[in-house]
């Protein structure tokens, strides 16, 4: 096995762009007239080795986001975990449910009902109850995952019925765009439907967390009213697929 070695000059940048990013969300929730605390950063860490997230965790990191099931699996020993909230953010196979669930504290990308039901079956047998957001795909996509916004209330209807699971809120991933107002449109569009559906105040619906934002697009979320941005490239640097 070759030997890993750590690239000290990539740690500085990951501190560096840490806090960087931290005081750009402050000041976008200041301009938004909003409170800073009321936005959280979520360090997105898939492809990126422990040492690199460790790194994060010791400058106060406190909620991390993976999209695999494996590879959260295989890298969480290494991390200092404690304290610290973990989110699946990626699409998740109805067959990786029993891995996954009661090893983080929120699956972000909740999109049908056929995989709702299976977090459901495995939390109750697990004795837990899951919390969840359900993933929209604002800009109807084929590429992405997501119950188009039409469809959202009549979904989370039918998950607010199932036993250990709880709705949290909303995930969503915009098209990428380079127009700042289209941006700005998708993530209004996503606010009021959360306002919307908070307002309506539904038995086992809780509308607390709106999840969206990332690298490149986080301040416009955070003035569209986001309380969870997914960072990742712009923390731990250009992803590396292997
Ligand atoms: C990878 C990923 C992110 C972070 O993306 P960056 O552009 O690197 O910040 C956020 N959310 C989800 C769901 C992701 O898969």
């Amino acid at each position: 096995m070759e030997k890993f070695i750590v690239d000290e000059a990539r740690l500085q940048s990951v501190e560096d762009n840490y806090k960087a990013i931290k005081s750009r969300i402050e000041e976008s929730a200041i301009r938004a007239g909003r409170s800073p605390e009321d936005v959280r950063l979520m360090a997105v860490t898939k492809t990126v080795e422990s040492v690199y997230i460790n790194r994060a965790l010791v400058l106060g990191a406190d909620l991390i986001g993976e999209n695999r099931v494996q590879e959260y699996l295989g890298k969480k020993d290494e991390l200092h975990l404690n304290g610290v909230e973990k989110h699946l953010i990626g699409h998740l196979q109805t067959n990786k449910v029993k891995q996954i669930v009661g090893e983080v504290d929120m699956i972000e990308s909740v999109d049908s009902l056929k995989l709702a039901k299976e977090i459901s079956r495995v939390s109750s047998n697990k004795g837990i109850t899951t919390n969840i957001l359900v993933e929209v795909n604002v800009g109807k996509e084929d590429s992405k995952s997501g119950i188009y916004i039409e469809q959202l209330e009549e979904l989370l209807l039918e998950i607010a019925q199932l036993d250990n699971i709880k709705i949290n809120g909303l995930m969503t991933i915009p098209p990428i765009c380079d127009n700042e107002k289209e941006l700005n449109e998708y993530f209004s569009t996503m606010y009021q439907s959360f306002i919307d559906i908070k307002s309506k105040k539904i038995d086992n619906i809780d509308m607390n967390i709106l999840s969206m934002g990332m690298s490149g697009d986080f301040e416009a979320a955070v003035a569209n009213g986001s309380n969870i941005v997914r960072v990742g490239s712009a923390i731990f640097g250009a992803r590396k697929y292997f």
